[in-house]
């Protein structure tokens, strides 16, 4: 790791004026409609500060905070990845000439994002979607020219939400890599600052631009400690112990009768999650057919189109929905990618209106069935 600096709150409008030199537009965490988003900032004024939030299962609340932190919160319903894959994209358009037709592909360049406030687990989130949509058979190009030009700046959580479980799935609190730049945010009874560790060659030059001095081993330890602080304070745990096989095994358990006579089928869960991937297209034409666009739209397991084959819907009971999403999320992801598709964020368990909370869900299975030999079983894999 290179040597850490320590930018005061004072100067870190700095880092605007830096990143918006360098032709980014910088997309961050900001109030809007009673809860933390991610939208485009134009200075730091734009940061929640001085606010927090509260969460729990199919609880999310703003309060005000004693003091004024930036970055006092944690993950609210929005990801990362409406702004790497938008829930809404045309993929291309037609139009009509004479007995013939045109194919006109999409080719605006991609915006330059540099995505400031981006938690440890969000940065796993993007690694499992890059993974998804770069490393298999067909290229997800749009995303890749977005992801090539985004620049990530992680904040350290020094506190943990109500719904978090990364240390359960060992995807934080502590971001290790996959940023240019990380801040640790560190407010003291009469001073303010950020100890940033840089993370890649264009991370160093962003520094270059930035009021900073080398951090003291007592900041730097000050940091430490508030993250370990925020490994210590999950607000959930998941025994992710022969998870696979004890999902996969399970396939006809008793408790997803039960899960399905609270769940609603809203999607919420998939809607929030940062790595659900799942999509579908659609074609529209005018009405004098001289012109048709195709979109990709965001979709999820939850609707019966989603699963629609020939004939009808293959997953048309909220029980096998309810199944495929969380064997999916948990177990059967291992077997495809090689890795948990779930980054313990936590926000499928705050933003389901019935507060479905999967921790539970998977502990209830586990505890109704052999362990002993769901575990022996892994270990064989
Ligand atoms: S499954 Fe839930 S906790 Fe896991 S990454 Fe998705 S939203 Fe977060
Ligand atoms: S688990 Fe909750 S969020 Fe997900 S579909 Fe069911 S009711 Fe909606």
């Amino acid at each position: 790791m290179s040597e850490q600096v320590v930018l005061e709150r004072n100067d870190l409008n700095g880092l605007f004026t830096v990143l918006q030199g360098q032709g980014y537009t910088v997309i961050g965490p900001t109030l809007q409609d009673g809860a933390i988003v991610y939208d485009e900032l134009t200075s730091d004024k734009d940061l929640p500060e001085g606010w927090t939030d509260e969460q729990d299962g199919g609880i999310y609340r703003l309060k005000k905070r004693s003091d004024k932190a930036l970055f006092g919160y944690v993950v609210g319903p929005y990801t990362w990845k409406r702004f790497l894959d938008p829930p809404e994209k045309r993929l291309w358009q037609a139009k009509r000439e004479g007995n013939d037709f045109r194919i006109i592909p999409e080719n605006e360049p991609p915006p330059k994002y540099a995505f400031l406030g981006v938690r440890s687990c969000e940065i796993h989130a993007l690694a499992i979607q890059d993974r998804v949509f770069l490393e298999g058979d067909y290229r997800n190009t749009s995303y890749e020219k977005r992801r090539e030009a985004a620049l990530i700046i992680g904040v350290q959580c020094v506190q943990a939400g109500g719904t978090c479980f990364c240390v359960s799935v060992n995807t934080g609190p502590r971001a290790e890599s996959g940023f240019d730049l990380a801040l640790t945010e560190i407010l003291e009874e009469d001073r303010h600052y950020f100890v940033v560790e840089t993370g890649t060659d264009q991370g160093a030059k962003i520094i270059d631009g930035l009021k900073v001095q080398p951090a003291k081993e007592t900041e730097v330890a000050e940091a430490d400690n508030r993250i370990s602080h925020a490994a210590k304070n999950m607000g959930r745990k998941l025994n992710t112990e022969g998870v696979r096989d004890l999902l996969v095994q399970n396939h006809d358990h008793a408790r997803w009768d039960e899960v399905a006579n609270r769940c609603l089928s809203c999607a919420n869960c998939t809607m929030v999650c940062p790595t659900c991937f799942c999509s579908t297209v659609e074609d529209v034409t005018d009405i004098t057919g001289e012109h048709a666009e195709r979109w990709q739209k965001q979709d999820s397991c939850f609707t019966m189109d989603f699963s629609y084959l020939h004939g009808g819907s293959v997953r048309a009971s909220t029980r096998s929905q309810y199944r495929q999403w969380l064997t999916h999320k948990l177990a059967t992801w291992i077997d495809q990618f090689d890795e948990s598709g779930c980054t313990g964020c936590g926000r499928c368990i705050t933003w389901c209106p019935v507060a479905i909370d999967l921790t539970e869900e998977v502990e209830a299975i586990r505890k109704s069935s052999s362990l002993e030999s769901v575990v022996q079983s892994d270990k064989e894999r």
